[in-house]
C-alpha cells in the first residue's frame, strides 16, 4: 500500500481491531484485562501501561507511516525522548547533538540528562565533519534533526549515519518537522526516529503525543521495556485522536507545502522583510542537499522582520488569522517569537551564536485559503 492508504487503513482494518467490525478503533479505556487462569492473559492484554488494544492500533499506523519494523508511543514528544534516551544510554555515554534544536530538547539534555552522568556536545552538523571530529570513545549517540527548528537547517542524514554505524553509534532523526510523508531518515540509514506527534501527525492542535520508530530489533526491545518500566504512555483518547488525525495527514501535508511556498515567495518579495528561510525556496543555502532527502519542505517558515524588537512584536500583536502562539503543525496558521517564547529557554549567548535573532519570527503555515494568509501578513506588515 502507499502512504496515503496506509495512513488510514493499517492498525484499523475491521476484524483487527475487534470482533464486532469496527471500522474506527474503539478506545479502550479499560487499565486491567481479566484473566481465565493465572498464567493465561486471555487476548495478550495485562495493564494497559504494558499494551493496550487502543495503542497498539496507533503503533501498527506509525510502524507503517516509517516503513519499520516498530514503532512505539508515548505521551508526548520529550516523554519519547527520556524515555529512549533513558532506554540506550547509561552513566559516562557521550551524546553528540545538532546545536540547532528544538528548545525542549536542549534543555532536556543540558538540564535534566545531563544530571544522571551523561556528557552531550552540541555541534553545527551542517557540515558532517563537524560531527565526526566531536565523535569520541565515549560516543553512544548522534542526535539530530532535519530541518532544525526554528532556523531550518539541514544535515546531511545520509552521510553522517554512515560515519556513525562504522563506530556503532546509534543514530537517532527527530523527523517532525517534514513528518514521515516528506521525510524518512531510517531509508537514509538513521537507527531511530521520533516525532512530536502533537505536530503533524495528530495535525488539529488538540492532542500531546511522541513516537519512535526503528527496525532494529536490540533497540526496540530496550525501548519497548522501557515503555513499561518508565510508564510515559499516552491516553487510549490520546491514541484515538493520533489515529484520527493521521488519517489525513498526506493531504494536508500537501497543503501545508502549497502554502507555505506561497507564504515564503510573498514575504522574500516584501519590503518589511529582510530574508525569509524555508527550504523550498532557492535561496535556502542547503536547498540541494534538501531536495535530495526530502520530498518536500513541509509548512514552516522563518523570517526576520526589519526594524526593531518593538516593531517585530507591533507586528505579531496585528496578526489575525494566524494565532500568536507556540507549537506548529497544526490546520490553523500560527505565529510566534522563538527567543521570547519557543527557545526562550535556550541561553542568550547561544541563541545569538545559532542565529536566534530578536527578529526573527517563526510560522506554522495552517491548510487555510492563502490569500487569506499573505492578506494578514501584509496588513500587519503595513
Ligand atoms: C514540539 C517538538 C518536540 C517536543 O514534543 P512535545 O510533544 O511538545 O513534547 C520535539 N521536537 C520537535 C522538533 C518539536 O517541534
Amino acid at each position: 500500500m502507499k502512504f496515503a492508504t496506509k495512513a488510514i487503513h493499517v492498525g484499523e482494518e475491521p476484524g483487527l481491531v475487534s470482533e464486532s467490525g469496527d471500522v474506527v478503533a474503539p478506545i479502550h479505556l479499560s487499565t486491567t484485562f481479566a484473566r481465565r487462569e493465572v498464567e493465561k492473559p486471555r487476548g495478550g492484554y495485562e495493564y494497559s501501561r504494558t499494551a493496550n488494544p487502543t495503542r497498539d492500533a496507533l503503533e501498527l499506523r506509525l510502524a507503517a507511516l516509517e516503513e519499520s519494523k516498530h514503532a512505539l508511543a508515548f505521551a508526548s514528544g520529550l516523554a519519547a525522548e527520556a524515555s529512549l534516551v533513558l532506554s540506550l544510554l547509561k552513566k559516562g555515554d557521550h551524546v553528540v547533538a545538532f546545536d540547532d534544536l528544538y528548545g525542549g530538547t536542549r534543555r532536556l539534555f543540558s538540564q535534566t540528562l545531563s544530571n544522571f552522568g551523561l556528557d552531550f556536545t552540541y555541534v553545527d552538523a551542517r557540515e558532517a565533519r563537524n560531527v565526526d571530529q566531536a565523535v569520541g570513545k565515549r560516543t553512544k549517540m548522534i542526535w539530530l534533526e532535519s530541518p532544525t527548528n526554528p532556523l531550518l537547517k539541514i544535515c546531511d542524514i545520509k552521510a553522517i549515519s554512515e560515519v556513525a554505524s562504522r563506530r556503532d553509534i546509534i543514530t537517532v532523526v527527530d523527523n517532525t518537522f517534514m513528518s514521515p510523508y516528506f521525510q524518512n531518515p531510517l531509508q537514509l540509514g538513521a537507527d531511530v526516529v521520533l516525532h512530536s506527534a502533537t505536530k503533524y501527525l495528530g495535525g488539529h492542535s488538540d492532542v500531546l503525543g511522541g513516537a519512535i520508530m526503528t527496525s532494529n530489533e536490540e533497540i526496540y526491545t530496550k525501548a519497548k521495556f522501557n515503555q513499561n518500566a518508565i510508564g510515559a504512555v499516552p491516553s487510549p483518547f490520546d491514541c484515538f485522536l493520533l489515529l484520527r488525525g493521521i488519517k489525513t495527514l498526506a493531504v494536508r501535508m500537501e497543503r501545508h507545502q502549497l502554502n507555505a511556498m506561497r507564504v515564503a515567495e510573498h514575504l522574500e518579495a516584501h519590503p518589511a522583510v529582510e530574508k525569509v528561510i524555508y527550504p523550498g525556496l532557492k535561496s535556502h543555502p542547503q536547498h540541494t542537499l534538501g531536495k535530495r532527502q526530502m520530498s518536500g519542505s513541509g509548512g514552516v517558515v522563518s523570517f526576520e522582520v526589519k526594524g526593531t524588537l518593538r516593531d517585530v512584536k507591533r507586528f505579531l500583536r496585528r496578526v489575525k488569522v494566524f494565532s500568536l502562539a507556540e507549537s506548529l503543525g497544526g490546520v490553523e496558521s500560527l505565529i510566534e517569537h522563538p527567543a521570547s517564547m519557543t527557545h526562550a529557554s535556550v541561553p542568550g549567548k547561544a541563541r545569538e551564536v545559532l542565529g536566534i535573532t530578536d527578529r526573527l519570527v517563526r510560522a506554522s503555515v495552517g491548510i487555510e485559503d492563502v490569500s487569506d494568509l499573505i492578506e494578514d501578513l501584509d496588513g500587519a506588515l503595513d
